[in-house]
């Protein structure tokens, strides 16, 4: 039976959605071991040995692990994959995840089937391609170790299970020291995340300039939302990059997704596609958006808002 390495995502002491369905994916393919590579991450394992599916979490507490750094865990990741001799090492395609699994591939020397959408078997699985508009199926080899990214929109977090055994464990890996953790910066604030929120409410260039989207942000604060940005948005400097939805942003599922003055280019729907329902608010009745939104709505965003404001 093949084995799976896990690697938890988490952050501030607390594990991210992403790594329960990642968990969906991982316990498709084998018997789940998760990782969990912190500090002091005693209760972030203990949270993931009630994840569905985990036969085991190994807790690698380590100084050098306060920060999930790529280039620091990476190494450990490699080295913890060759000592529990597991068949595949599989973590979840968030900005954490496509910063890291590529490196542990390279390290492993091994292949890496990013984007997983669903699992056919050990060594197949469907992956999408042309942002989004085709899916592909792919077999990869089987010698080595494979490594793997799930693709979060498309797994569903599993549930809850009594607790599995934890265990501390050292790993002796070389650190690189050309790589430190110097500050984060994230411009959504106390916000929800974007990649995990159940609501994001989206602006595009519609919105017109940087002052303007403090609307984006006063529609999404009334109803606790994440805020998201078309890359016309991002590269017209209304708002930070790491706020991109989209092919080359971030791909979300949120059960509610909200966009205002966005067209809904294809590389903008690739990001939204397993979103449950889309709102959408644009001015041209022609735009591209309306043909995915579930409720669309041919009006100006800067009077729909307020009046929407006004009636939450
Ligand atoms: P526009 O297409 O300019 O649309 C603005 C919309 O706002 C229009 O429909 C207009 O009618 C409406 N509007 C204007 N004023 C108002 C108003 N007052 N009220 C209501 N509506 C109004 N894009 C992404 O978003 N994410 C990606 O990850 C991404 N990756 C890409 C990767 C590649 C390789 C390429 C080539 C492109 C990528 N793009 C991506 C860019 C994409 O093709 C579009 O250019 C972009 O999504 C357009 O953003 P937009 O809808 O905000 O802008």
């Amino acid at each position: 039976m093949a084995s799976v390495l896990l690697i938890a995502q988490h952050l501030g002491g607390e594990l991210n959605s992403s790594t329960s369905k990642a968990m969906a994916c991982a316990k498709a393919i084998g018997d789940v071991t998760v990782a969990v590579f912190a500090e002091s991450g005693q209760a972030v394992a203990d949270a993931a040995a009630t994840l569905e599916g985990a036969s085991k979490v190994v807790l690698v507490d380590r100084a050098e692990n306060a920060e999930p750094v790529a280039a620091i865990l990476a190494p450990q990741i490699a080295k913890l994959a060759q000592d529990l001799g597991v068949s595949h090492v599989v973590g979840p395609n968030t900005t954490f995840g496509k910063d890291l699994m590529p490196r542990v591939a390279a390290l492993l020397d091994s292949v890496m089937v990013t984007d997983i959408m669903s699992v056919e078997g050990p060594y197949s699985f469907q992956r999408p391609i042309y942002a989004g508009n085709a899916i592909v199926s792919v077999d990869a080899p089987q010698d080595g170790i494979l490594v793997g990214s799930a693709r979060t929109a498309s797994f569903k977090a599993v549930g809850e299970q009594s607790a599995c055994p934890v265990e501390a464990v050292t790993v002796d890996a070389e650190l690189p020291t050309h790589t430190r953790f110097v500050k984060r910066e994230g411009a959504g604030g106390d916000r929800p995340d974007l990649q995990s929120a159940p609501k994001v409410v989206s602006g595009g260039r519609g919105v017109g300039s940087e002052e303007n989207f403090e609307i984006i942000y006063r529609m999404a604060d009334k109803i606790g939302a994440a805020v998201g940005a078309s890359r016309a948005a991002v590269d017209s400097g209304f708002c930070a990059n790491d706020m991109q939805v989209g092919q080359t942003g971030k791909v979300i599922a949120p059960e509610l997704y909200m966009c205002f003055g966005i067209s809904g280019a294809i590389q903008h729907l690739a990001g939204i596609k397993d979103a449950g329902c889309i709102v959408a608010v644009n001015k041209d009745e022609e735009a591209s958006i309306f043909e995915v939104a579930d409720i669309g709505l041919v009006g100006d965003l800067f009077e729909v808002i307020p009046e929407l404001e006004s009636k939450l």
